[in-house]
C-alpha cells in the first residue's frame, strides 16, 4: 500500500508534469520550499494582523450592505464612497482619504497628490533618488505637457549613498525656502536600490521634519501596502498614495487610486481632481464598490501570497547565482523582487514563463515594446482578470543594462510559486542556466 501522502505527492508531480514543469524543476523548488516555512509563518502572522486590521476598519466605519450600492451622474449623497474613503482613513490613520475609480492609475494618483499641493514657485525633493519612471514625465525631469515644471515648480533630487543610506548632509543642503513637499518612494520600482521600511521612512520623515515641520511629506506607497504592521503615515507621512489595482484593490478592483493623509493635503487632491468648489462632493461611484470593499477586505492574505512569491523567487534565483534584490534572507518592505540577468535573453526568457503561468493568455509569447512614460522599450508579462494588475502574477523589465527583471504579484501563493517554477523551467530551456 502506498501511504495517502505518498500518493498526495505523486499526485501533485503528475499535474505539475502536465504544466510543463520537469522533475528537476519540481525537486529544486521543493528543496528552497522547504527551507522557507519559518519566514511564511511570519508573513502568514502579519497578514492575520492586517486582516484584523481591515476588518476593524470597516466595523468602526459601519460598512453596511446599502454602501456596496453606487451612485450614477453627479454622484451627490454617494454613502457607499463615502464611507469607503473613511474606511481607508482608518486603515492608513489618517484625517481623511481620497479613493475614486476616476483616479485612473498610481501614475495619475500621485500627479494628482502632487500638483494639487503645490503651487508655482514650490520646489519639489525627492531625498531617496530619481522616482519611478512614470514620475520623470509628470515632474518635467523629462520634458512632457502638463509637467510640473511647465507651471514653474521646481526639482531637487538628493540620490541615496552608495551604501544606499540617506545622504542626510545632502538632504539638509537640498531643503531651502522654496522646498514644500518632499516625495519618499518607499518600493525599489524599476531600480536596484533596497526598498525602504517604513521605519526608515519616519526616520527621514523626522530629519526633515526638524528641518522645516511645514513639509509635506509624501510617500508613492504603491506595492508597499500590508506588507507590514504599520504604513508610512503610522511614522508621520502627511500623505501616502497608490494604486488599486496593486496591493490595495486585492485582485478584484478593476481600477482606481487613492490618497490618504491630512485633511488638508486630501482636500487640495478632491478639488483638483473634480473642480474647485465640488472636491470630494461629486464622483459617481456606478457599480464599482462592492469591488472596492471585497479587494481591500482581501488585500492583506492577498499581498501575503505575492510576498511568499517573491520570497522563493529570490531564493530560487539566489541559488543560481544571480544577484536578487531583496536577496534570499533580508527583511521584506515591498512585494516586488527584482533578478538581474545580466542580458536580455534572460529576462525575455523569465517573462515568457511568467506568461505561459497565466490564467489568461497563457498561450501569447510576450515581446519588449515602446511604452508611453518608459524611456527603454519594456517586456510585460501578464495574464490577468484586471489589464495590467500588478497584484497579479507580472513580471516587466526594461531593456536596458543591467537586464533586471521585475517580479510581483500572484493572487494567491500557489499560482505565485507555479509562476516561479514555470519562470526556472523557461530559462532552463533557454539554457541560461543548469540546474
Ligand atoms: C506602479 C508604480 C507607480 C505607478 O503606478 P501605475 O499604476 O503604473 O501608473 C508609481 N510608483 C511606484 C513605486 C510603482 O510601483
Amino acid at each position: 500500500m502506498i501511504e495517502s501522502t505518498n500518493e498526495e505527492n505523486v499526485t501533485i508531480q503528475n499535474i505539475y508534469r502536465q504544466l510543463g514543469i520537469s522533475d528537476q524543476v519540481y525537486g529544486f523548488s521543493q528543496e528552497i520550499l522547504a527551507q522557507l516555512r519559518p519566514r511564511f509563518d511570519e508573513i502568514d502572522k502579519n497578514a492575520e494582523y492586517n486582516q484584523l486590521k481591515v476588518l476593524k476598519a470597516m466595523q468602526d466605519n459601519k460598512v453596511s450592505e446599502a454602501c456596496l450600492l453606487g451612485t450614477t451622474g453627479y454622484g451627490y449623497n454617494d454613502l457607499g464612497r463615502e464611507t469607503l474613503e473613511a474606511v481607508y482613513a482608518s486603515v492608513f490613520h489618517t484625517e481623511d482619504a481620497l479613493v475614486r475609480p476616476q483616479i485612473t492609475c498610481g501614475t495619475h494618483a500621485l500627479a494628482l497628490a502632487l500638483i494639487s499641493n503645490l503651487r508655482p514657485g514650490d520646489e519639489l525633493l525627492s531625498p531617496v533618488g530619481k522616482p519611478y519612471d512614470t514620475l520623470e514625465e509628470v515632474i518635467g525631469i523629462r520634458p512632457s505637457k502638463g509637467s510640473l515644471a511647465e507651471y514653474g515648480i521646481s526639482y531637487r533630487q538628493v540620490d541615496l549613498l552608495a551604501n544606499g543610506d540617506f545622504d542626510y548632509n545632502g538632504i539638509r543642503a537640498a531643503v531651502g525656502e522654496k522646498t514644500r513637499l518632499v516625495t519618499i518612494q518607499r518600493s525599489k520600482g524599476y531600480q536596484t536600490r533596497p526598498t525602504l521600511s517604513v521605519k526608515r521612512i519616519g526616520e527621514l520623515i523626522s530629519f526633515i521634519k526638524s528641518i522645516n515641520p511645514d513639509i509635506i511629506c509624501m510617500v508613492d506607497n504603491c506595492y508597499g501596502e500590508f506588507v507590514e504592521r504599520i504604513e508610512p503615515t503610522d511614522v508621520g507621512a502627511d500623505m501616502v498614495v497608490g494604486s488599486l489595482i496593486k496591493n490595495p484593490g486585492g485582485g478584484l478592483a478593476p481600477i482606481g487610486g487613492y490618497i490618504a493623509g491630512k485633511k488638508e493635503c486630501v482636500e487640495n487632491a478632491a478639488y483638483r481632481l473634480t473642480s474647485p468648489g465640488l472636491g470630494k462632493e461629486v464622483g459617481a461611484s456606478l457599480g464599482i464598490l462592492r469591488d472596492f470593499y471585497q479587494g481591500l477586505f482581501l488585500a492583506p492574505t492577498v499581498t501575503a501570497g505575492a510576498l511568499k512569491g517573491a520570497i522563493f523567487a529570490a531564493n530560487i534565483y539566489e541559488k543560481l547565482g544571480f544577484q536578487v534584490v531583496p536577496n534570499g534572507t533580508e527583511s521584506r518592505h515591498d512585494i516586488i523582487q527584482a533578478v538581474t540577468f545580466g542580458t536580455a535573453e534572460g529576462v525575455i526568457a523569465f517573462c515568457k514563463g511568467i506568461q505561459a503561468a497565466a490564467p489568461i493568455d497563457s498561450f501569447v509569447a510576450p515581446e519588449p515594446w515602446d511604452m508611453p512614460g518608459y524611456d527603454a522599450p519594456v517586456i510585460m508579462a501578464a495574464g490577468a482578470f484586471v489589464s495590467g494588475s500588478s497584484i497579479e502574477l507580472s513580471a516587466d523589465g526594461p531593456m536596458k543594462p543591467p537586464y533586471a527583471v521585475y517580479f510581483q504579484g500572484g493572487l494567491t501563493f500557489d499560482h505565485a510559486r507555479f509562476g516561479i517554477m514555470k519562470t526556472l523551467q523557461s530559462v532552463v530551456d533557454a539554457g541560461i542556466v543548469k540546474i
